[in-house]
């Protein structure tokens, strides 16, 4: 069976909803996996943050637009009045869930449940829409299967488990829906798999009942070689493997939630990116393949901040790093990026919630200075340490500032670190000489 995931603008209107049946309803079994309506959880997560700041009415005004908007919508989609009553009402019990929402103090929690609200009134109408247009469909309620453990991973073990149990009880389908993103966590508390985590549903579950391909539909047409909203001239690349993407996604490929492949990698579950807008365009496949080298795409994380730690003394000690190390764990921060030299140590981090904290910890041991708007560009590529055109690096960025290089790390990976306000130009000029647009 595969596992298709649809996102949030392929189930953003009613003229996409349609092409989303059209793409699943091809006579074969199948797991579809929704993200929320475009817009929705932005706007879910504005209603919690208004909570938070004690601005209730701002939140109210916000659902009742809410409200209104997705009566227009079902209104559109579900033409049959026992349908569409049917939605309304579950739509209604969520918007007055969320209203009542804004009387409560804030709470984690709470926001949690309010960010949930999203997935479970997009796969409720769809699920709807579908019945009503006569296709065998069902849902599986990611809240009865879906579950993180305590350090937010996905525990495939209960989730196979329950998964398996979900499915015996529901009945006999063609289209089995899914929420992407919701999940419950150790506590049972209602929990979420972070911003784009329906990427990650869609191959835990894949995962789970060993899928033959997990696909990703969204408004483009596969991983393209360079950010496309910076840089003319990119096109998406056919094939890439895990490592490849997992690279990619984690240094700023905006198309890929960053654990995406992680669940299916191991059992090398082919992962295909589709453009639900242009069904038949080729995408991108992710899979085992290696066989290509050389590189494949440039990619730009922004808002890093670049930590340098000084200390000529300690340095060469045993254990100084280690103690380094123990700060951002304390804090629960990761490292992206890391070079050292005799004297100093600079990482980069992208999470600077705790950094005032970290820092003063840090100023315990070493001398801190600190880069904030800095910008890691990745260039990915199997076996990119060792290939030819990566010696051009050096020539073609004689004039940009690069703050930090990593290389070598692993042999698919390069990583600059550079002023944020040089982005544009380096991710330009990469892509006109690394991709041979231009000759040097
Ligand atoms: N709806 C969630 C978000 O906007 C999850 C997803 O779309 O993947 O982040």
């Amino acid at each position: 069976m595969k596992v298709l995931k649809f996102g949030g603008t392929s189930v953003g209107t009613v003229k996409n909803m349609q092409h989303v049946k059209d793409i699943i309803t091809d006579g074969t079994k199948k797991i579809v996996v929704l993200s929320a309506m475009s817009g929705t959880t932005n706007t879910l997560v504005s209603i919690a943050s208004d909570i938070f700041n004690k601005t209730p009415n701002q939140a109210v005004d916000t659902i009742n637009k809410m409200h209104e908007s997705y009566f227009v919508v079902i209104d559109e989609l579900l033409v049959d009045d026992s349908f569409n009553s049917d939605v309304k009402n579950y739509a209604t019990e969520i918007f007055n869930f969320l209203l009542e929402a804004t009387y409560l103090e804030y709470s984690k929690n709470l926001e949690n449940k309010i960010l949930a609200q999203g997935e479970l009134l997009s796969t409720y109408m769809f699920n709807a829409y579908l019945k009503q247009e006569g296709i065998s469909s069902s849902l599986l309620p990611a809240l009865d299967f879906m579950r993180i453990n305590s350090a937010k991973e996905p525990d495939l073990v209960s989730i196979k488990e329950k998964f398996g149990g979900v499915l015996e009880t529901t009945p006999e389908s063609d289209i089995y829906i899914t929420q992407g993103f919701i999940c419950l966590d150790e506590n049972d508390d209602v929990s979420n798999l972070q911003r784009g985590g329906s990427d990650y549903t869609a191959t835990i579950i894949g995962a789970v009942i060993h899928a033959e391909e997990v696909q990703i539909w969204t408004d483009i047409d596969g991983m393209h070689n360079n950010d496309p909203r910076f840089v003319e001239n990119t096109h998406p690349i056919s094939n890439l493997s895990f490592d490849e993407a997992a690279e990619l996604a984690y240094f700023g490929a905006k198309i890929l939630h960053p654990q995406t492949v992680l669940p299916v990698r191991e059992d090398g579950i082919p992962v295909r990116l589709k453009n639900t807008m242009d069904p038949a365009a080729d995408g991108t496949l992710i899979s085992s393949d290696t066989s290509e080298n050389g590189i494949k795409a440039i990619a730009a994380k922004d808002n890093i901040t670049a930590i340098k730690i000084k200390s000529g003394r300690m340095l060469q000690a045993y254990g100084f790093l280690k103690k380094v190390f123990e700060v951002f764990e304390t804090y629960e921060t990761s490292i992206d990026m890391i070079t050292t030299s005799e004297v100093a140590v600079s990482l980069t981090i992208d999470d600077d919630k705790n950094l005032d904290r970290i820092v003063s910890e840090l100023e315990k041991i070493a001398s801190i200075e600190v880069d904030k708007n800095q910008t890691i560009v990745c260039l990915v590529g199997h076996s990119i340490v060792s290939h030819d055109s990566t010696f051009k690096l050096f020539q073609i960025l004689q004039d940009v500032k690069i703050r930090m290089i990593s290389y070598g790390g692993s042999r698919n990976n390069i990583s600059l670190l550079i002023n944020s306000n040089d982005k544009i130009t380096t991710l330009n000029k990469l892509n006109d000489y690394l991709f041979e647009l231009v000759t040097l």
